[in-house]
């Protein structure tokens, strides 16, 4: 399914204004198809968010654009660059483009959070460590965290370990953030909080969103398109008030009797 006009430009290979798209992506693991045969694109500066069943592989399109995993067929173009196939210099190149927050926060451990955060601007983007510090203080700020510079993400309740997770991926300043069910580990009064953090971020940047989330609220709040899937395929999409309010497809209307 075609989710955006697919009118390809002869010189990058992707429509003006796209910065993701994916032709005809297959992955399998053995026999289970995964995702089978998906298009889809999104424009530059947009918020979309996938939802659907638990397995219908809406976590799998974050892990094949963090080059996590390989697609079996298909292409997968960022910003006009192909991310796949390409060669490996290439990948780490447009992989500089793309940050992602999961579910399980991820952080390094034995850092402070301040050094969680300018670890990869300093390691990979060549960035003077005086810099990387200013800007990872700005971004504590941002995320209500700056009397934490020093601790150790052990030390954070889930909610603040979250939050220095997002001001992680935001620190490489990428054209696109990726989140995968953020809110999913933690306990139930810290999600509003960083769910109101990820709307300030979707409002007052101009950053390309692609969330997986089973927050419809959020969903609905934040979204320029929703994606529904259901195994390994785009069943229906189209704008919040329409997937939320006017679902064409039983599936989803099911799915969202159940979710919501
Ligand atoms: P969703 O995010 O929609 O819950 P996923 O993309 O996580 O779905 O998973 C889609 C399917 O792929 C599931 O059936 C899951 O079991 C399978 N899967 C995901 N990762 C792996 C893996 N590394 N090895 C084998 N199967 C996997």
């Amino acid at each position: 399914m075609s989710v955006e006009p697919r009118t390809k430009s002869p010189a990058t290979g992707t429509a003006p204004g796209e910065l993701i798209r994916l032709d005809q992506v297959t992955k399998r693991f053995g026999a289970n198809t995964v995702l089978d045969h998906l298009d889809f694109s999104v424009q530059s500066g947009k918020h979309v968010t996938l939802i659907g069943p638990s397995g219908s592989g809406k976590t799998t399109i974050l892990r094949l654009l963090m080059t996590l995993t390989e697609p079996d067929e298909g292409t997968i173009t960022v910003d006009g660059e192909p991310l796949f196939p390409a060669p490996e210099k290439q990948v780490r190149e447009v992989r500089k483009k793309i940050g992602m927050v999961f579910q399980q926060f991820n952080l390094f451990p034995n850092m402070s959070v301040l050094r969680n955060i300018t670890e990869a601007p300093v390691q990979v983007l060549g960035m003077s460590k005086d810099e990387a510090e200013a800007r990872a203080r700005e971004l504590l700020e941002l995320v209500g965290l700056t009397d934490k510079c020093d601790a150790k993400p052990t030390r954070l309740s889930g909610g603040q370990q979250q939050r220095v997770a997002i001001a992680r991926a935001l620190a490489m300043r990428p054209k696109v953030l990726l989140l995968d069910e953020v809110t999913s580990a933690l306990d139930p009064e810290l999600v509003a909080g960083v769910l109101d953090l990820l709307r300030d971020i979707a409002r007052s940047t101009d950053i390309t969103m692609l969330c997986v989330t089973h927050e419809m609220g959020f969903a609905r709040d934040i979204s320029d398109q929703v994606l529904m899937f259901d195994g390994g395929r785009i069943i229906e999409s189209g704008p919040p008030e329409q997937i939320f309010g006017d679902p064409e497809q039983d599936r989803t209307r099911e799915f969202l009797g159940a979710v919501l």
